[in-house]
């Protein structure tokens, strides 16, 4: 079989419980390896890889466990050929334990919830260059952007916001599809969870969480850069904000 690389979604759970094992191996007989063993095999990430039963056996696992433990720069001794991926998921988890802990239980939720083998695959869960290099990995980006699109959502959102009297607009931008391309554009707009997923935790999505957002500042809320792939409506704000000052002060 040829090797599968891990993805990043695979990396953040083995990289959880090597965490919370105190960043030591766990071996091939360990209950926890096999239940790994059996969720990342059910995952929708390879295609049908599982049907090769080697395929994230309980060995690889362990072996995995042993290449994320042996890249903790506290670790005596060398370190196993775990690879780019596995270093930098280390480092992530180092940098900033709470988040990407929690990212790995928002995982496991959607995981249980059954939700995540319910969500299609989502165009814009890869960027341009077809990578998922988001921090919180590839299928909570899928699941949030799965949400994102249901219809019903949007029309209760949409409803929420004309009974408050405002308008059907971009909070980052403020662009109206109405004003701008007539009857066709009326009422077209998106919405976008405000919160992370893998900051919230997948539980039901409220209408207080969802802001409504043109196609393009909704684009730019989601691409991946610098090692993120979120931001909020209040970030990008400030974003277009600060690309304004410049502009009216260049030699700032
Ligand atoms: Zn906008
Ligand atoms: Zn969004």
């Amino acid at each position: 079989m040829a090797q599968i690389s891990w993805a990043r979604d695979e990396l953040l759970l083995a990289c959880a419980l090597v965490m919370e094992n105190d960043w030591r191996e766990l071996r091939q007989n360990d209950v926890r390896v096999q239940e790994l063993s059996d969720l990342l095999r059910s995952l929708p990430l390879h295609g049908n890889a599982a049907v090769d039963s080697r395929f994230r056996s309980r060995n690889s696992v362990s072996r995995k466990t042993t290449d994320i433990a042996t890249a903790h720069p506290d670790h005596a001794g060398g370190a196993t050929k775990g690879g780019r991926p596995t270093q930098n998921v280390v480092a992530d988890f180092l940098a900033d334990p709470k988040g990407m802990l929690a990212a790995a239980y928002a995982l496991r939720a959607g995981i249980a919830s059954g939700e995540l083998y319910d969500a299609p695959v989502q165009p814009d869960e890869v960027d341009e260059d077809g990578e998922s290099s988001a921090r919180e990995g590839r299928l909570l980006v899928r699941l949030a952007l799965h949400r994102e699109r249901d219809r019903g959502l949007r029309n209760r959102k949409i409803q929420q916001v004309r009974r408050l009297n405002e308008p059907i607009r971009c909070e980052a931008c403020a662009f109206d599809f109405g004003a701008t391309y007539g009857p066709l554009g009326a009422d077209y707009i998106e919405v976008h969870h405000i919160t992370p997923l893998h900051v919230a935790g997948p539980s039901e999505t409220r209408l207080e969480d969802l802001a409504l957002l043109c196609a393009n500042c909704h684009r730019m809320c989601h691409r991946n850069y610098m090692g993120e792939a979120w931001r909020t409506p209040d970030d990008l704000r400030e974003k277009i904000r600060a690309v304004a000052r410049h502009a009216a002060s260049p030699a700032s």
